[in-house]
């Protein structure tokens, strides 16, 4: 790191300790060419996700956008928020470990509707029907057909009687 006063790169650490309640470190040097002292904050990268989306653009991830289509396919629905933000924390963490820098829509969207699954067959309907853009019938009979064999599904409402 370079000298602020005279741009030698070689500095003695003085001292060094948590800083800014520990979210990082302070470290006090003394730069081996002017004797001059000056303090650094070194911090982690703050993890970043770009979501590359179907039609090429790359925007942030984004865990309130996640969360609102989450609740919009919930809506009216006895699902508490909670319960979604729990789902969408555990996604997002999901992604972080598994992707350096950018993800597909994709990748997210199949971890939302698997999250789904487990919590509201009647939201894990309405997302996957958004989500996918099926317009098929023939498709939208496959997924119900999927989720009455399995019988992993939770929740109380019946997709016979709709
Ligand atoms: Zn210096």
């Amino acid at each position: 790191m370079k000298c602020p006063y005279c741009g030698h790169e070689e500095q003695k650490v003085l001292d060094s300790r948590p800083a800014r309640e520990s979210t990082s470190i302070r470290r006090r040097r003394e730069c081996d060419s002017c004797g001059r002292r000056f303090t650094t904050f070194e911090e982690p990268e703050k993890p970043r996700l770009y979501v590359i989306k179907s039609d090429g653009g790359r925007q942030l991830f984004d865990r309130e956008k996640l969360l609102s289509s989450m609740l919009l396919a919930c809506g009216k629905r006895p699902v508490p928020v909670e319960r979604l933000e729990q789902s969408v924390a555990h996604i997002e963490r999901d992604l972080l470990d598994q992707f350096e820098l950018e993800v597909q829509s994709s990748d997210i969207g199949e971890r939302a509707m698997e999250e789904l699954y487990h919590i509201d067959t009647i939201g894990y309907i309405r997302y996957s029907s958004v989500y996918r853009a099926f317009d098929c019938p023939e498709q939208f009979a496959e997924i119900v057909k999927k989720m009455q064999r399995d019988s992993r599904a939770k929740s109380k409402a019946t997709v016979s009687s709709r």
